[in-house]
């Protein structure tokens, strides 16, 4: 049983479209795949349309948070999707990305590169926009040589001379939001130094006492070690350990199904999950 809790289609800034993905996910041997576009459920629909017998798809989102003024991504499971508490916030920091993208464009002028609003809205084709499309743009133009070249302090890093901040969710209160729904949190690769600066153990233990589920182990921005502290980490806070690809097609290098997470560990999602069931593909057997 291979299963894959998190990636990203065109609904936000993946670049498979959510019918592609779960194509590609069968075809790489999964038996389970989340779709967890940031800040919106708006791929799920098309996925479901789509979904390969055998394959099982799990609802889900990555939504936008901050803690002490460190950016986290809490992935959230199989929440209803219609509950208006948590539709609202979703729904805020999604819009916030349009004026934010706007306003990281005007910066990249001022900076001399002649990026458009139009262009990045193209590349992003009504998707949650994200930097991978305004770094998508920036390749285009020939300023760098790869969407994660932008990532650097003289372009679109977080604090980088064209970063400006997106509205961003207290996880505490995200938690409170996805249980009220149904769904089940899990802390999106917290210990990913690489793209920023990332929250204390200390912070983690916080939100579990605070009902977080889960926290995403193996991942491609931990290195083994890390990994072995954060399994310690969630036995001693009695968290769920999860594996996942983050796969955003060619926006970045990790294939579907790179990492994965342990069969039992999955059933505990779903045997805690009230507001969404996973989807067996037409005719195809259900999850776990
Ligand atoms: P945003 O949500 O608009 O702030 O953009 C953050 C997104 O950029 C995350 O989904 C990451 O997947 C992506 N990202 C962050 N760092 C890198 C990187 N070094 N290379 C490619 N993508 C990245
Ligand atoms: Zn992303
Ligand atoms: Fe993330
Ligand atoms: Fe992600």
């Amino acid at each position: 049983m291979r299963i894959d809790l998190h990636t990203h289609s065109t609904a936000s800034d993946g670049t498979d479209t959510p019918a592609e993905l779960v194509q590609g996910a069968a075809a790489a041997g999964l038996d389970i795949v989340a779709l967890t576009d940031h800040d919106t459920t708006r791929g799920h629909e098309e996925a479901i349309v789509a979904l390969p017998v055998g394959l099982t798809l799990v609802t889900g989102a990555e939504l936008s948070c901050r803690l002490n003024g460190v950016s986290v991504h809490m992935l959230a499971y199989l929440f209803d999707p219609e509950e208006p508490g948590l539709l609202a916030e979703r729904e805020l920091v999604r819009d916030d990305r349009v004026p934010r993208a706007h306003a990281m464009i005007a910066k990249l002028r001022e900076l001399g590169v002649p990026i458009t609003w139009e262009q990045v809205a193209r590349i992003a084709g009504g998707g949650s926009v994200g930097r991978p499309h305004i770094a998508s743009a920036l390749v285009g133009l020939g300023v760098v040589d790869s969407v994660s070249d932008a990532f650097t302090p003289e372009w679109l890093a977080d604090g980088g001379r064209a970063y400006v901040e997106k509205h961003e969710s207290d996880p505490f209160e995200v938690i409170r939001l996805v249980k009220a729904a149904g769904g089940v949190t899990v802390f999106a690769h917290p210990a990913a130094a690489k793209r920023g600066r990332t929250v204390p153990e200390s912070a983690i233990a916080d939100l579990a006492a605070a009902g977080l589920d889960g926290i995403e182990v193996d991942h491609m921005d931990h290195d083994p070690a890390t990994r072995a502290r954060l399994h310690g980490l969630a036995d001693e806070l009695g968290l769920l350990a999860t594996g996942s690809s983050d796969y955003h097609g060619s926006h970045k290098t990790c294939a579907l199904g790179e990492f994965t997470t342990d069969p039992e560990v999955y059933g505990e999602i779903i045997r805690r999950a009230t507001g969404a069931f996973p989807v067996p593909g037409a005719g195809g057997r259900r999850g776990a």
